[in-house]
């Protein structure tokens, strides 16, 4: 059913997420000043810039973490500004994986992927275990299950954490840094589950400092700075031919 609704929507040509006019503030500090943007089914999306640009806020205004000044995030169509919309089943069919992994330390692998499947009654223990192991396994993590998951590496963890996000079944995927809080050399691990994953036709939503990822892995790079969007489009042109003087500046420290 979920590949015949995906057919559908791609068929009519509407975004999975379209975002307009966003604007969000914290007191008199303004964060996001009118973002637009859209993310197609299927698309990889990489939000890159500086430190404090709004990358996060961005992120957390498209599941409702943060509720958002003024502005539409339209998710399947459906405007979860919009106080009818029911955003609690919109909200679950976004998964969220963040830079610190947040995993439930008192639980094992295998605990940390069923308990909201099966909290939320998306399905019963049999099956939610069964989805949980296929997850597990997706992310290479097929011998962990029965693991406490303090015992893991922090690769491990976020690879946990990826494959807990999975159990719901999302329609679309947000990273929030998913590897800034690894050693340099597991940050691959994590980056290669992302782009099989991304490769499986996942929509995802990346904010992200690794660049080759950025490069070689999504369709569509947005670049912001200080609360809006400066330069968005294609990686290869974005990264080799910045048209942006800031895009240029931010992108000559990586390149
Ligand atoms: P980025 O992810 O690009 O580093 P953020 O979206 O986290 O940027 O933050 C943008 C700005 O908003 C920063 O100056 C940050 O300190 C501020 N900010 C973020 N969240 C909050 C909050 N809950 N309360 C107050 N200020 C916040
Ligand atoms: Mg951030």
């Amino acid at each position: 059913m979920a590949e015949n609704e995906s057919a559908r929507g791609a068929a009519s040509g509407e975004p999975l997420v379209r975002v307009e006019g966003l604007r969000k503030s914290f007191g008199s500090l303004e964060v996001l000043k009118g973002i637009n943007f859209e993310v197609n089914r299927g698309e990889v999306v990489t939000i890159i810039g500086a430190s404090g640009s709004g990358k996060s806020t961005l992120l957390r205004c498209i599941n409702l973490l943060e509720t958002p000044d003024s502005g539409h995030v339209w998710f399947h169509g459906e405007d979860l500004a919009n106080s009818r919309a029911n955003v609690n089943k919109l909200r679950e069919s976004i998964g969220m994986v963040f830079q610190t992994f947040n995993l439930f330390n008192n639980k094992n692998v295998l605990d940390n992927c069923t308990l909201a499947p099966v909290m939320l009654h998306k399905c019963d223990k049999a099956e939610a275990e069964r989805r949980a192991r296929e997850n597990l396994a997706a992310v290479g993590l097929a011998d962990f299950v029965d693991a406490p998951s303090t015992s893991l590496s922090g690769g491990q963890k976020q690879r946990v954490a990826i494959a807990r996000a999975l159990c719901m079944q999302p329609d679309l995927m947000l990273f929030d840094e998913p590897t800034s809080a690894l050693d340099p050399e597991i940050v691959g691990e994590v980056l290669n589950v992302m782009r099989d994953l991304a490769s499986g036709g996942m929509t995802m939503v990346v904010v992200t400092h690794e660049m080759d990822f950025a490069k070689n892995v999504s369709d569509k790079v947005v670049f912001m700075d200080k609360g809006v969007i400066a330069e968005e489009g294609d990686p290869k042109q974005l990264f080799t031919n910045p048209r942006q003087p800031r895009a240029r500046a931010f992108l000559s420290r990586y390149l």
